[in-house]
């Protein structure tokens, strides 16, 4: 049986809508398109209803203690963005030190970056080879002065799951915020923020199946009571911490898929992690000098990232033009660098330049693997050849202007 092109492997960029969850959605868009905040009328009392009852879907997916600790925003970028410029505002008077991790989101080091502009001291850890941080380099860096913990849920770029429960312990142990970007990994591997000792963490509802444009941000109410400065002000929607008319069918949205993934979790990472193992042993057998980036074992069960050597990752990625997956390689054009991510784990730039991303999802099939690999092989096979007879043409590498790895 031969796969329908084109195939999306990049599900770490974002996931279709499941199909249930746009069902769900679909009346608050025509029929129940109340404003959420208008407390007159049947119209606003049926959206609020359906925003709350979402609240309590991702509560209760969480292991919040109440609803009223989800806060939705835009996604998970404003989310960061909340999370640490608003801690960093309301804790300044008790400390003005913050740390985190090379191998965040951008959405977590350029928030960071802009509070070390205005005075703040931010420590960016490393991570060892398989993507990890150490908890005995965080013990290190923790002072007196320290306000604010941030280190992610699992890697985007290669999938790889921090030590959280771990963290978070120490955090709570020396009375200090513990923020984590959950984007990427909630739905996909267990998370629970009473568990894992959390006291704000960031989502966004379409890495999970959900809509584009609806996040949130949990905020601990107890244990301690976590207070954050809001960035967007204004009619003080959302316990004043980000106030705008809410975004009623995409909260429906997010609470539908984020109650399918309780339900369908394990099977979504059994079947998923089944496709990546596929594919993996599949290019092993055809292709030579394959590296996997980042940790097998501290892994997200849909991600696979890999390096092909003597092959560069963007003229890869552009010569399967039916096949969607990322790489993390730079465009040789001079401001631009390769996956800051690979950087991190102690990548050389050859190899980081020979990487590909693949993200399993939901909807792919062993089918599209089997084809995948087949596209791979001839095309690592005929760039190789293509370097050997030009090697100025692993030079010129990136053939478009490079997006950056979601
Ligand atoms: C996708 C992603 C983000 C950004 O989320 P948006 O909702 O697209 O803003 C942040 N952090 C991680 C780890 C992500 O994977």
């Amino acid at each position: 049986m031969s796969a329908r092109a084109p195939i999306y492997l990049d599900n770490h960029a974002t996931t279709a809508v499941d199909p249930r969850v746009l069902d769900a959605m679909l009346p608050f868009f025509t029929r129940d398109y109340g404003n959420a905040a208008s407390r007159s009328h049947a119209f606003g009392w049926r959206a609020e209803a359906a925003t709350e009852k979402a609240r309590q879907q991702l509560a209760a997916f969480i292991g919040a203690s109440s609803p009223s600790e989800v806060v939705w925003t835009s996604g998970a970028t404003e989310s960061n963005n909340l999370a640490i410029k608003g801690v960093a505002e309301i804790h300044r008077p008790a400390g003005n030190h913050i740390v985190t991790c090379a191998s965040e989101h951008k959405a977590v080091l350029d928030p960071c970056k802009r509070l070390e502009q205005q005075g703040f001291k931010v420590t960016v850890l490393g991570v060892g080879p398989d993507g990890r941080l150490s908890l005995d380099s965080l013990l290190d860096a923790l002072t007196l002065e320290t306000i604010l913990v941030s280190v992610m849920l699992a890697n985007n770029e290669i999938g790889t799951v921090q030590p959280v429960a771990e963290i978070g312990a120490v955090c709570r142990e020396r009375r200090i915020l513990f923020h984590c970007d959950a984007a990427q990994g909630l739905g996909k591997i267990p998370f629970d923020v009473q568990k894992m000792n959390i006291d704000l963490a960031s989502f966004s509802a379409h890495k999970l199946y959900g809509p584009k444009g609806i996040g949130a941000l949990f905020v601990r109410r107890d244990k301690p009571r976590v207070r954050v400065a809001s960035l967007i002000d204004g009619g003080g929607h959302e316990r004043g911490m980000r106030s705008g008319t809410l975004n009623v069918p995409g909260v429906v949205g997010f609470g539908s898929a984020v109650e399918i993934c309780s339900r369908e979790m394990s099977e979504d990472a059994a079947r998923t992690s089944k496709l990546r193992d596929r594919l993996l042993s599949e290019l092993r057998k055809r292709v030579d000098g394959l590296v996997v980036n980042g940790s097998m074992e501290h892994r997200l069960p849909n991600n696979l990232n890999v390096s092909f050597e003597r092959t560069d990752g963007e003229a890869l990625m552009l010569s399967m033009k039916d096949v969607a997956v990322s790489s993390g390689a730079a465009c040789t054009s001079a401001s631009l660098e390769p996956s800051h991510v690979l950087r991190a784990i102690g990548l050389p730039s050859d190899l980081a330049n020979g990487s590909i991303r693949f993200g399993f999802g939901r909807f792919n099939t062993e089918e599209e693997v089997d084809y995948v690999a087949g596209t791979i092989e001839r095309n690592v096979k005929r760039l190789r050849l293509d370097l050997r007879s030009d090697p100025a043409v692993y030079n010129r590498g990136g053939l478009g202007e490079r997006h950056g790895l979601e």
